[in-house]
């Protein structure tokens, strides 16, 4: 019988990613990847430091996991791991601990901890690559690891290290792999994707925070276009640093790339930026949205934003609030600040509490709501491109899903099978935030 392996998997696309590439891993091997509910033989937690309560839940997703399986090796992975290994290893409920550096050889770790000879097959961090996914027409590609910002709130630079690039020739062959089993959509993910290029170009520089090499990642976004079998390419998010007009039109002449730009914002408040050390302002993150905005028509402008930053005051989250809503974003996620041990802002003065926080959050969101009901009326009754991706009930209706290339999810009732590209004319949606439409 096949030995069974499970995951759970917490925090940035970064992690879902190289949890897919684990679990291929296991499968090469030999093994059976199960749900995490089920019996297995070794459970691996992918696990998040982003902030304290990650760290928490990680730890909570580690005792769960060996409550549920107790005969089981619990796996302990990732940034978790990294960032405080020596509370991991005393853990009890934690078999085996395996740092960021370290993924690539879970397979023969595992087998080394059950004193099994080492497996057949490929390893080492050349071989740690997406080689399929179950049923999906959409996947992460991870181009680059590693950040050199440094934001005062943020200890991902400890848990990953500076910017390292993947080379675009195995980029380039794990699509290739990837659009021969059915994938249409890549979404570019790194830890900082605007970085991408930056230590192929200057290998000697150091970790400098003024990190670009926007030519290097232009390249590779063509290259992946030229790729026989892509259809799109959606950037997971960029730094607004990087956008020139040049870069745009760039941007413009890669035909299947999707206008939807993830720019974090963080904050809307030049102070509160200047403390969370985000190394721009709001005036230089409007010129971005503005070029974006002159270059591609109505393209979705999404982003993150942080409330309750320590010492926000009333006027400067007012200020967030308007600077949002002056420029008029699809999507937001909010985040109510978090502290992480060991960060800069973990120390700083004026912590909000948790009631402040909560009812900043409320008031972004309540804006949030209405920018994006706003974009999504613009789009009712024109024509859109549609990648259905999935059946789901809405509504008591059961619906095929998928995103237009603005990232709008879109429902219709048909009986086309999903993983294909249809023109739709758009109209309302069964759902807020959703649209439907009639194909063409
Ligand atoms: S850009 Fe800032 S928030 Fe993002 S990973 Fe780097 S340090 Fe963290």
């Amino acid at each position: 019988m096949k030995k069974r392996v499970s995951f759970h998997n917490l925090g940035c696309k970064v992690n879902a990613y190289e949890t897919d590439v684990m679990a291929a891993l296991f499968e090469d091997a030999g093994y059976e990847t199960v749900p995490f509910e089920e019996p297995a033989d070794v459970v691996v937690i992918n696990t998040c430091t982003v902030t304290n309560i990650a760290d928490r839940k990680s730890r909570q997703m580690l005792h769960r996991a060996k409550k549920l399986n107790p005969s089981a090796i619990v796996v302990a992975a990732g940034c978790y791991v990294t960032a405080d290994a020596e509370r991991a290893l005393k853990d009890e409920g934690i078999d085996i601990c395996i740092g960021n550096p370290d993924k690539p050889r879970i397979v023969e770790m595992v087998a080394e901890y059950m004193g099994e000879q080492k497996p057949a097959g490929n390893s080492g961090p050349e071989c740690f690559r997406l080689t399929r996914l179950a049923e999906r027409t959409r996947a992460y590609i991870k181009i680059q690891d590693g950040c050199n910002q440094f934001c005062s709130y943020c200890i991902i630079p400890f848990a990953r290290g500076r910017t390292v690039s993947r080379s675009k020739e195995e980029i380039l062959s794990e699509i290739r792999g990837l659009t021969a089993k059915g994938v249409k959509e890549f979404v570019i993910t790194g830890i900082h994707v605007s970085s991408y290029g930056y230590d192929i170009k200057y290998p000697d520089a150091g970790p400098k925070a003024d990190c670009f090499a926007p030519e290097i990642l232009l390249d590779l976004l063509k290259s992946i276009d030229e790729t026989e079998g892509v259809e799109r390419i959606r950037l997971s998010s960029l730094e607004p640093r990087i956008i020139t007009k040049e870069f745009a039109q760039g941007l413009k002449e890669i035909k299947g790339l999707c206008p939807h730009f993830h720019l974090s914002l963080q904050s809307g408040s030049d102070s509160v930026l200047k403390r969370m050390n985000r190394h721009y302002d709001t005036g230089v993150y409007e010129n971005c949205v503005a070029i974006l905005r002159d270059t591609f028509d109505d393209p979705a402008i999404t982003t993150d934003v942080i409330v309750g930053f320590p010492g926000e005051t009333e006027e400067e989250f007012e200020q967030s609030l308007k600077f949002a809503e002056k420029i008029g974003f699809y999507q937001m996620h909010i985040f109510k600040y978090s502290k992480r041990k060991g960060t800069v802002a973990a120390g700083m003065p004026g912590q909000l509490t948790e009631a402040q926080k909560a009812e900043r959050s409320d008031r972004m969101e309540e804006i949030e709501r209405k920018m994006t009901e706003a974009y999504i009326s613009r789009h009712e009754g024109t024509e859109a491109e549609v990648l259905f991706e999935e059946e789901a009930v809405i509504d008591g209706q059961n619906m095929l899903t998928g995103y237009t290339r603005e990232y709008v999810r879109v429902a219709v009732k048909t009986d086309v099978p999903a993983g294909g590209i249809y023109r739709i004319r758009l109209r309302r949606g069964p759902e807020a935030g959703i649209l439907s439409g009639v194909e063409l």
